[in-house]
């Protein structure tokens, strides 16, 4: 069958959620497998559900909504890219989670969209943590104050955290950085707001997330380890 391809490299993946779980005594059914399908067609994601993909992510807007149509419903949607303010109102009823959210601004309008569609919407505050070389990321004070003030508004609800870590990289080298991220998911966890669940820790891609998973993570988000490479010429 054409994909076929597809079958062996999710369950080589499932295989290595479960080596990593074995690592640091997780369940593998506590991780939520994220199939990130940027850049591939409504035809090869449809496949990919065949073999058990419950969960799709996309970082762009405009690629949730060409293809949303042609996606077998069902399927759970998450934004993992950054989303611009003016965007929010195309995917406000199609997206599940969105991972990115990294401004008052934009959790404002989130906020916003969410009682105007009678919805609440789960999201995750998106922190970039300095890696050891990096002088990058946003420190854990700014991040604590994020979260509080987009614990106040109404209609979303903080589900946790999402991390992108940098790629081509080690990926032993990234523990640190993961280590950090799920202190601060402890931290917030510790905050008694009415609107945030510390569910999600969100981080770990093709290439890290084994060492993503020992370091706390129970969302991974794998796009070529399952696809295969992308090609951004099309
Ligand atoms: C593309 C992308 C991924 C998946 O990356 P792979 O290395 O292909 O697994 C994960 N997270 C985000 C935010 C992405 O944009």
């Amino acid at each position: 069958m054409k994909f076929e391809y597809l079958k062996e490299n999710l369950q080589t993946v499932r295989d290595n959620i479960r080596e990593a779980c074995l690592n640091c005594n997780k369940n593998p059914d506590d991780i939520t497998l994220i199939a990130v399908t940027k850049t591939y067609e409504a035809d090869v994601m449809n496949a990919s559900l065949e073999y058990g993909v419950t969960d799709i992510g996309e970082n762009k807007v405009q690629e949730i909504t060409r293809k949303y149509d042609d996606v077998k419903p069902g399927v759970r949607w998450h934004l993992i890219g950054h989303l611009q303010t003016n965007k929010v109102k195309y995917i406000i009823d199609k997206v599940h989670l969105i991972h990115s959210v990294d401004s008052l601004k934009l959790a404002e309008e989130i906020s916003k969209r969410a009682g105007n569609a009678g919805l609440e919407i789960q999201i995750l505050v998106q922190i970039n943590v300095a890696g050891e070389e990096s002088k990058f990321g946003t420190d854990r004070a700014t991040a604590l104050d994020l979260v509080e003030h987009i614990a106040k508004l109404p209609n979303i609800r903080i589900m946790g955290l999402m991390n992108i870590a940098p790629f081509d990289v080690e990926p032993e080298t990234l523990r640190p950085n993961f280590r950090e991220m799920k202190e601060i998911f402890d931290e917030i966890a510790k905050m008694t707001y009415d609107n945030i669940e510390m569910k999600y820790l969100s981080m770990g891609m093709s290439n890290d997330y084994k060492v993503a998973i020992e370091e706390g993570a129970n969302m991974i988000r794998i796009g070529t380890s399952i696809y295969g490479k992308r090609d951004y010429s099309k």
